[in-house]
């Protein structure tokens, strides 16, 4: 689907398809709770000022949001209109909003109270944005020397501007939120938090990336997805060349190979272990991706990295078949005997998942509460939930911000 034009004129026509349902079956796809409806009604009389107050209302990331969204699996989804013709194009209205109105959130009077968040991701900014607004004043510690997390470390910009991340963390700004960049926290300061505060939020994220599985000869050029992809975000990796093939199929997966061509790859491989139905990387996304010339090698999995003569990796892959796993949602998959091959590649890159610092949070969460029992800690975000939606951890913070707010009053 392509992306509607971001102008006034293309924006409300869009908006006049909307039916306006009663039972708003978009804003149950949307785990902040945006009411979608109701900015899209705003949006139909090029009122952008009020429909953005209604996004940023319930999702102090709305612009960031209305960027990367994966929609077609959330909101659109549920959309009505997908039953006579074609969803409504909810994110990029959305978008249109956050880009061409003001906000300034409301504010409760103070509290006196003062929160801490670890980690200025998007479950910490979420968590943040909602306890200054219900009056507590919060310290942000964040170990990177910016906020927004992999949003602004690793996402391409490509696929964000850097502007739409700056307008977001501008309109969080009300005076009640401190950000201590440069500041790791570990287990024994986590500990002095929760003394120093009445209650500490830790969105923290996921700290490395997983190698796990493989077999990877030393000095083989192997990287995990993450590191690599701030690399190329920050300009430490100036270009890349060759052959890069990318092991995964989330959407940091599909960042890294779209990357890679846009650093200078010749050619960019991504190997995932079962089919395209199984992929987790939304169909936008893979697309694009498609589009851009990438190799697509599926239901193969990596089993050795070897390194060879000129510096380069030879990666020996099994092919998988697909098996049903009684019980799961997708179906699971085992190597085929005997199928090994090798593939030569300039630089080899996991995008397999990331693991959480475990020995950070001492005891163990409640998942519906978020409360560390017994304790005045909360976690939510990639940590609790092992990596999710920017959204997702936006509705985690805002849900982690309630609690604690309960707790402080
Ligand atoms: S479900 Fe679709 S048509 Fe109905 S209110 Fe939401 S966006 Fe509009």
């Amino acid at each position: 689907m392509t992306e509607i034009k971001q102008t006034m004129a293309d924006v409300q026509a869009e908006a006049k398809r909307c039916l306006y349902c009663v039972d708003a079956p978009c804003q149950k796809g949307c785990p902040a709770g945006v009411d979608v409806a109701q900015f899209i009604r705003h949006l139909r009389y090029a009122d952008v000022k009020s429909a953005k107050r209604v996004i940023k209302t319930a999702n102090p990331l709305g612009g960031i949001c209305g960027t990367l969204c994966p929609s077609e699996n959330l909101c659109q989804k549920n959309c009505t209109m997908n039953y006579c013709g074609a969803p409504i194009r909810i994110r990029d209205l959305q978008k249109f909003a956050c880009a061409n109105a003001a906000y300034a959130p409301d504010l409760a009077p103070a509290s006196g109270k003062k929160a801490a968040v670890v980690g200025a991701g998007p479950a910490g900014l979420g968590c943040a944005a909602m306890l200054a607004r219900l009056g507590h004043e919060v310290d942000v510690f964040e170990k990177d020397a910016a906020a927004a997390g992999v949003v602004a470390r690793e996402i391409p910009a490509q696929r964000i501007d850097a502007s739409v991340v700056e307008n977001d963390l501008a309109e969080l700004a009300c005076g009640r939120i401190r950000f201590h960049y440069n500041t790791p926290v570990t287990a024994q300061k986590l500990e002095e938090l929760k003394q120093e505060y009445a209650a500490v939020f830790v969105g923290a994220g996921l700290a490395q990336d997983r190698m796990s599985g493989v077999d990877i000869a030393e000095g083989a050029p192997v990287a995990g997805c993450s590191q690599y992809l701030a690399d190329l975000k920050s300009g430490k990796t100036k270009a890349v060349s060759g052959t890069v093939l990318v092991v995964g199929g989330g959407d940091s997966a599909i960042d890294a190979v779209c990357a890679s061509l846009e650093a200078g790859a010749e050619k960019a491989v991504l190997a995932y272990r079962r089919s395209r139905a199984e992929m987790p990387a939304c169909d936008e996304e893979f697309f694009a991706a498609a589009g851009k010339g990438v190799e697509l090698m599926y239901m193969v999995s990596p089993v050795a990295v070897a390194k060879t003569a000129d510096g380069g990796a030879a990666v020996t892959f099994v092919r998988n078949r697909l098996v049903e796993k009684p019980g799961e949602a997708r179906r699971g998959f085992e190597a085929v005997p005997g199928s090994e091959f090798t593939l030569n590649a300039a630089q080899v890159v996991f995008a397999i998942g990331k693991k959480a610092d475990a020995a950070l949070v001492a005891g163990t969460p409640d998942r519906d509460t978020l409360r560390v029992a017994g304790t005045n800690c909360f976690v939510g975000g990639d940590w609790l939930n092992g990596g999710a939606t920017v959204v997702e951890a936006v509705a985690e913070g805002k849900r982690a911000a309630a609690a604690m707010d309960a707790l402080m009053k």
